[in-house]
């Protein structure tokens, strides 16, 4: 038996799980014309042609399609918590079915770019992004395959 690791987001309100367990993120949307924005904001709509300055926070769709993806081969530098040694990863820029937002994101360990294309459906995941001084398991939310 393992030892119980304890978890928190990397970020506080960018992502939650529903009851079931499955994550999703946590978006603004303006009332007044519908923009949806990415990572969430309470006020400020992002439309230049709107003067909306309320947003109302709303769960965001849980998959998308590729609209871009990378491969990133060299080690962030500090202070981005790298793992050492560095594995090379995939990097997808993923629009969102329902908002048609794109969100940029990690994807999960095991897929590369040459395992993705343009249009590919993904589903939203978390993944341990590091471990904090407290022993604290950060986790983050990512991209893979649907
Ligand atoms: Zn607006």
């Amino acid at each position: 038996m393992s030892a119980a690791i304890r978890q928190e987001p990397a970020v506080d309100g960018w992502f939650a799980t529903d009851d079931s367990g499955a994550p999703h993120l946590i978006g603004a949307k303006c009332p007044q014309c519908g923009t949806y924005v990415f990572p969430p904001r309470a006020n400020n709509c992002p439309n230049p042609a709107c003067d909306g300055d309320q947003l109302e926070q709303v769960p965001l769709s849980r998959r998308g399609t590729v609209w871009s993806y990378t491969e990133n081969r060299y080690a962030p530098p500090p202070p981005y918590p790298s793992p050492d040694p560095f594995e090379p990863f995939a990097v997808a820029a993923v629009q969102l079915a329902d908002e048609g937002l794109i969100v940029l994101g990690k994807v999960v360990d095991g897929t590369l770019a040459a395992d993705l294309e343009v249009g590919m459906e993904m589903e939203l995941t978390t993944m341990p992004l590091f471990t904090d001084d407290d022993g604290v398991e950060r986790i983050t939310y990512g991209w893979r395959r649907a």
